[in-house]
Formats: structure tokens, sequence, C-alpha cells
């Protein structure tokens, strides 16, 4: 279906480069790996070098006077609450920061926190579909006696007590979200936020929950730190979560933590005006990159009988100033045409390796690409699907 409100970067979005991949080679497009960013951190490579010497950070301790989150160094509590002051996308202050090895410790850290300690029944921990397929196993995983997988919370109908994670915006469709769940039930919130910055989404609100998760990974785009941030208002709960990531790593490299501080430092010098003003700001920088990556989708998209991909509605961003339509960092594709298992048709027909719905709890119809890899892997995509 063509829809003429487009305010994507129109201009070459027909153009689609050539790469030197050979049309006999996967394009493997199933992880959401965010290697799109590293030309900009090339281009800021010295100041963002960081030099650890031998003898330093050898301590398990990161702050003795932090009496939430021991391990956590102060300069990246201090780093974490200024960006967000900066962008303008969460209230932190009387809410604790705890720091985890990737979102993904987090969220079972924050699982952990909020699961009743002696109930003789697992909690259920739910999300919408289609929801981020890694929630599932990291519940399911452990076979714990504290919690277990519930499915859709758009569909729980039981009356007892439960956790939803609500993913906004959501991986894998990119849309923003509430709870859903409908239950006389009690309830506990999980935000996880892993998308909500500037180049995914118009920062149109400062989040305010009282658990609420952040990623360097999809942030900066540094994933190999494997680093990421809990804002929590209860610090009984930011003290359970600490407990879990002192069980299950004895807390989160001092190498990462001193990457991050300088990493979210030169971000946040950028628009404060301190430092190098060389090169363009961080988020404006990667938000056109992929506005110009989904202008580009859009004219090939448009053009599909095969392909479909659901439109974003246009929101006023407090941090650009601008109104403009969100640019996720994931695909949802739909196969339309009778095609029923639309990974399995990328994969036998067109060499892309994606993600099916049924990982999201979902059809098969649907399946998830990245957006956030190589220019070229991308525009190998995009010739791909416009020959198809
Ligand atoms: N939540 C969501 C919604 C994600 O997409 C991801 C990364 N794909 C994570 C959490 C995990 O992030 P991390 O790399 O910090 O473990």
């Amino acid at each position: 279906m063509v829809v003429a409100t487009d305010n994507y970067p129109s201009s070459n979005a027909r153009r689609i480069p050539p790469t030197n991949i050979s049309p006999n080679t996967i394009l493997e497009l199933e992880k959401g790996d965010p290697v799109v960013f590293e030309k900009y951190w090339k281009k800021r490579s010295e100041e963002c070098s960081v030099v650890i010497r031998g003898w330093e950070l050898m301590s398990y301790l990161g702050d003795a006077k932090n009496d939430v989150c021991w391990y956590m160094l102060p300069e990246v509590e201090r780093g974490i609450r200024r960006l967000h002051h900066v962008v303008g996308n969460a209230v932190t202050h009387d809410a604790h920061i705890v720091v985890g090895t990737g979102a993904t410790q987090l969220f079972q850290a924050a699982v952990f926190a909020l699961s009743p300690p002696h109930s003789s029944k697992p909690i259920n921990v739910l999300a919408a579909a289609p929801y981020y397929s890694e929630y599932q196993d990291e519940i399911s995983i452990l076979r714990s006696g504290l919690y277990q997988w519930g499915g859709d919370a758009a569909s729980y109908e039981k009356n007892e007590p439960y956790i939803e994670v609500i993913t906004s915006p959501n991986n894998p469709d990119g849309t923003i979200r509430g709870p859903v769940v409908k239950s006389e039930a009690k309830g506990k919130l999980v935000y996880d936020l892993a998308y909500y910055w500037p180049q995914y989404t118009p920062i149109t609100h400062q989040a305010d929950h009282d658990l609420m998760l952040f990623t360097f990974s999809k942030c900066t785009g540094h994933a190999g730190s494997r680093f990421g941030w809990a804002v929590v208002k209860d610090i009984e709960v930011a003290r359970k979560m600490t407990r879990y990531v002192q069980m299950s790593s004895i807390g989160v490299s001092k190498e990462s933590q001193t990457r991050v501080a300088k990493i979210i430092g030169v971000v946040c010098d950028g628009y404060q005006n301190f430092g190098s003003m060389e090169s363009e700001l961080y988020f404006e920088y990667s938000k056109r990159l992929l506005r110009e990556r989904w202008g580009k989708l859009w004219a090939v998209i448009d053009e599909s009988k095969l392909f479909s991909v659901a439109r974003y509605p246009m929101a006023f961003c407090n941090f650009t100033n601008e109104s403009s339509e969100p640019s996720p960092g994931f695909i949802w594709l739909k196969c339309e045409e009778g095609i029923e298992d639309c990974e399995s048709y990328l994969l036998g027909k067109l060499k892309i390796r994606a993600r099916g719905g049924k990982r999201f709890g979902v059809d098969s119809k649907y399946a998830r690409i990245s957006l956030i890899g190589t220019d070229g892997d991308f525009n190998e995509f995009l010739k791909r699907i416009s020959n198809a």
C-alpha cells in the first residue's frame, strides 16, 4: 500500500548503491547488532579513547559510599543522570541507578527483585505480542521457582499476580506501548526503554516509571561493552537487583564502566558546548543515518507486492524540536501474496536470514530484519527485496 505521508529523506531514496556482496552470500540480518554507528565513533576516535594502566581498576568495589550499587563507579552514575537530563527521556532524580552487564542481566535482576520471595507458585512474567524474542528464554532457562513465562500479556486472563514487561519503542515492531493486562490481580511493571532514544523515536515525554531499563548497546551502539542500567524508584527493589548482579557476576567490568563514562561524557559535552565541536552531534548524526535508511526502505516497500511494513505516526520530539516519524532499529516485515512463512521465504528465495514471527509470539507471516547493520548489508538487502 502506498501512503503519501512521508517526511523521511527522499532525495536519492530510490538509488540503491552497489555492493560487493555476492548474490550467493547469506545476509545475516537476524540479530540487532548496532554496527551502523561505528562510522560516527571512528570520526571521534581520539577523544573517546581510554587508557587503563596495569595497576588500575583492580578492586571489586566501585564506590564504597554507594549503599545501593556498590560496584558502580561514581563517574558512571553521574554520566547516566547527565545523559537523561540532556536528552530529556527519563526522570532520574528521586531514583536509584543500578548497573548491569547489559540490559539482559538487569531484566533478570528486575524479575528476581519483583517476584514475591515466599509464594507457593512462580509469578507469571508477561509481555504483549509481538514481544522481544529473548524474554521468554531468559525467564524459562533456569526453571526458577520464583517466576515463569506467562506468554502474551494481551490475553492474560488469570486472576493471579503478574509482572508485565513493557517495551517501548517495541522490539520487534517499533510501536509505542503502555501496559495492556486486564486483570483484577496485582501487577508489577518493568519498562524496557532500550530504544527510547532520539535516533529511533521522537522523545515526547520524560519517562517516569518505577523501574526502567536502558542499554548502552542501543543508545550509542557499544553492544560489545555489555553495559546497561536501571532507573529504580524503590530502594529495596534496587538493592535486590544489585544482589542479583552480585550473585551472577559480582558487579560489572570496571573497564566497561570506564569506557561508558568516557563516551557518555563526549556525547553530553557536545550538547552542553564543551569539548570539540568539529563533529556532528551524536543523536543528530544517528537519527539522520537511520532516517536515510528508512527513506530508502519505504521507496522499495511502496513498490513491493510481496512485502509490507506498517506506517508509524508522526510526533513532536522535545529533544530535536521537530516533528518526525520514528526510525526503528528493526524492520517488521509482513509477507503478502500467500507467503505463509516469511522467514523461510526470505532465506530460501533471497538468502536473507531474518527472525520469524513465531519467536515473537505471533504469525509466521512476519519476520524481523535488522536495520542497524553495515551499509553493505543494508543496501544488499534493499537490492534483493526490490528484485523479488
Ligand atoms: N531489551 C531489548 C528490547 C533489546 O532489544 C535488547 C537488545 N537486543 C536488550 C534488551 C538487551 O540489551 P543488552 O545488549 O544491553 O543486553
